[in-house]
């Protein structure tokens, strides 16, 4: 395998500015939720709003003007695009009116840029956390804003939270020409994908591999070596991607965890007209993972 970086995948903020520091500066942030070319990512339901417009669908179809002036307080900065500021918007679950529809990220991903993705998802992240994370978990109080929606801090007992990424390992596992998929039963039909689970407490990124693996398909994996990540806000997740060799051997399924899994040929897997299976989706890390490897010039 080549030693190189895989281009950031989808849902990976790129074309954002963070501006980290402006979340403590309250009178450029007043001035932002007040000026008019501000946008705002707009939420119902943890769908995005979008407008269809003839250019593909408008993720920002909210402006400061439109909300009646200002961009009211609980909204989360995230950051400036093109300069402009954005803010991130939960309207609970209020349908939009037309022209506006609520979509799904993942439904609207293959249309947007992978900058206009990569936004989104953090907005998405970012609201999803919001709503999860509503009381102190010590003493069940009110939480206040803090850092333009970037913390919570509870007024009684001082504690502060932030928002949560839960780190989770993604693994293709090969034997020479043979690859191991596997299908849980929550995926749509006849698609199969490479394993994954979430890393425990206490638990190396290696470990977490070898553990998920052992349990899924009874492999012992040999060699790992780590290929990118991915943010995967579905709802919050990070996704840490491996390649792992094993011995070919019959595989032991856990009917638990999934519905099947199996070894597939390289062959078999890069023709499409030949292929038994459905490949995962083209924005998700485990599709690359496994196109990477059936198109390595050299194997
Ligand atoms: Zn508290």
């Amino acid at each position: 395998m080549a030693i190189t970086n895989p281009p950031p995948h989808v849902y990976t903020t790129t074309g954002l500015d963070r501006a980290v520091a402006r979340r403590r500066d309250s009178a450029w942030l007043a001035a932002r939720r007040h000026d008019p070319t501000s946008l705002v990512v707009a939420l119902a339901d943890l769908k995005i709003l979008v407008a269809d417009q003839p250019a593909g669908p408008d993720p920002f179809p909210l402006d400061a003007a439109a909300l009646g002036g200002a961009v009211p307080e609980p909204a989360i900065f995230l950051g400036l695009w093109n300069e402009r500021a954005v803010f991130a918007l939960d309207l609970g679950s209020e349908e939009p009116g037309l022209p506006l529809r609520a979509v799904e990220l993942r439904a609207l991903a293959p249309v947007l840029s992978a900058a206009e993705a990569g936004l989104l998802a953090y907005a998405r992240a970012l609201v999803h956390w919001h709503r999860m994370q509503r009381f102190c978990g010590r003493c069940g109080g009110t939480l206040e804003l803090r850092d333009a929606g970037h913390a919570k801090r509870c007024p009684a007992c001082a504690v502060e939270f932030f928002p949560r990424t839960d780190p989770a390992v993604i693994v293709l596992v090969t034997a020479g020409d043979r690859c191991v998929l596997g299908r849980a039963a929550r995926f749509p039909p006849g698609m199969y994908s490479t394993l994954a689970g979430f890393v425990e407490p206490g638990e190396s990124l290696e470990a977490a591999v070898r553990r998920e693996v052992e349990e899924e398909v009874g492999l012992e994996v040999e060699a790992l070596v780590y290929r990118s990540s991915q943010p995967w806000p579905f709802p919050q997740s990070l996704m840490l991607g491996f390649r792992a060799r094993a011995r070919f051997a019959p595989l032991r399924v856990d009917a638990e965890e999934l519905e099947d899994a199996r070894w597939f040929e390289r062959a078999e897997l890069a023709d499409e007209a030949r292929r038994p299976v459905r490949l995962p989706g083209a924005d998700s890390i485990a599709r690359f993972l496994i196109e990477e490897w059936l198109f390595e010039p050299d194997p």
